[in-house]
């Protein structure tokens, strides 16, 4: 057997040998035939090979594959790498004896591998949204739940934190399900009730860079009266003193928030069956209706169809579902989530909203928060494949 000097000095002093923790790709391979087995990770910039570390148990001729291997790919676009072959690296060591070819083989292969991997994460990392809810009604035993509404979206590199709950228990939960709200860039309050404005100020203080979407009716003076019970239930004060304090946009018209993400802003109410969902009004002696003109809904062009996301749906799910349709132009919705104020819905309404979830084909429906167990029933029996649950601490890939 006689190996070249080249494959020797590659074999005594291989390059580029260890791992790389925080990889973009990772490859693995072993040959059944030899035993040898490579591993190798690569860090890519830019579509080029930043970095390429390896790890390799095999003989000689494996690792001075591998060192060569990573000699002539590192730096190099990630389309000249792809068409690396065996042969040129067998080359570029003065050649192996034939019976080591298949370490080449396996050298220019467990690159591939690991480019095709880099490859298929970033079209996910790129496509995929996903929703975590942090604050809700409900939540199984080991984490707190409250009358509130906090979910986190995860889309691209954005992330986006839609209302806050009530209470300082969005920290808490957030810490709890591993969300870090340092990381948001956007908040967006979908209205300006207490239950989904609690916790801005506490996620501001801990992340001031994040932008705050909001309606300017959102920070108005708001009443319910139940009861004959009246009681303030509008923005707590520190609340509106940090969208003052903080970087704020008004959101009265739709607005894209980044590519693929758009708040409706004010929502238009065309129908007669849809109305607030409640005794709620602008004044303490609960004169003058709040028709909450501040409600929006945040949608997202997803690979798979549009996602909805309801705060409270105070302008009624069906005018939130064809404004939405009629900003995009599309026909059809993938996905609806979050709060639908039906509790004290009528059958009527409720038939109205499961015909609109039809009339869209919508595929998944996640109503939580201030939906009702009636309307939620309904839709479990009219979609028993369709409806999810999102209590909190629920993660889901839409
Ligand atoms: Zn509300
Ligand atoms: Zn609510």
């Amino acid at each position: 057997m006689q190996y070249t000097d080249k494959v020797l000095e590659h074999f005594m002093n291989p390059r580029n040998i260890g791992e790389i923790p925080d990889a973009d790709g990772v490859g693995t391979i072993g040959s059944e035939e030899c035993g040898d087995m490579i591993q190798v990770w690569i860090k890519v910039s830019d579509e080029h090979l930043a970095d390429i570390k390896y790890k390799v148990f095999g003989c000689p001729a494996a690792i001075a594959c591998c060192s060569m291997m990573t000699e002539l790919a590192m730096g190099k676009h990630l389309d000249d790498v792809s068409e690396l072959t065996d042969e040129q690296v067998a080359d570029a060591l003065g050649g192996l004896p034939v019976h080591k070819y298949h370490c080449s083989n396996l050298a220019a292969s467990v690159l591939h591998k690991a480019i095709m991997n880099y490859v298929f994460k970033s079209a996910v990392k790129a496509n995929t949204v996903t929703i975590t809810t942090l604050v809700d009604n409900n939540a199984s035993e080991s984490i707190g739940a409250e009358h509130g509404l906090s979910l986190w979206l995860e889309y691209g590199d954005k992330r986006i934190l839609f209302d806050t709950g009530q209470s300082d228990l969005l920290m808490r939960n957030a810490k709890e399900l591993s969300v870090n709200l340092a990381e948001a860039d956007a908040i967006v309050i979908s209205h300006g009730h207490y239950d989904h404005t609690g916790g801005l100020s506490d996620v501001l203080e801990l992340n001031p860079r994040a932008v705050i979407y909001i309606h300017p009716a959102a920070i108005k003076s708001k009443y319910s009266c139940k009861d004959s019970k009246i009681r303030s239930i509008g923005m707590p004060e520190a609340a509106k003193q940090a969208v003052k304090n903080y970087k704020a946009i008004w959101t009265e018209k739709p607005l894209q928030l980044c590519n693929g993400v758009t708040l409706t802003g004010q929502i238009p109410r065309k129908n007669d069956f849809e109305d607030v969902g409640g005794a709620f009004f602008v004044d303490e002696s609960c004169y003058t209706p709040d028709n909450l003109l501040d409600d929006q809904a945040l949608f997202i062009k997803s690979p798979n169809g549009l996602i909805v996301v309801f705060g409270c749906a105070h302008s009624g799910v069906v005018n939130t579902l064809n404004y939405v349709t009629k900003l995009t132009g599309q026909d059809r919705i993938y996905a609806v989530i979050g709060g639908m104020h039906l509790l004290n819905a009528s059958l009527e309404r409720i038939e109205y909203t499961i015909e609109a979830f039809r009339q869209y084909q919508v595929q998944k429906i996640g109503p939580c928060h201030c939906t009702g167990v009636k309307a939620i029933e309904k839709f479990k029996e009219v979609f028993p494949d369709r409806c999810f649950i999102c209590s909190v601490g629920t993660r889901i890939n839409l």
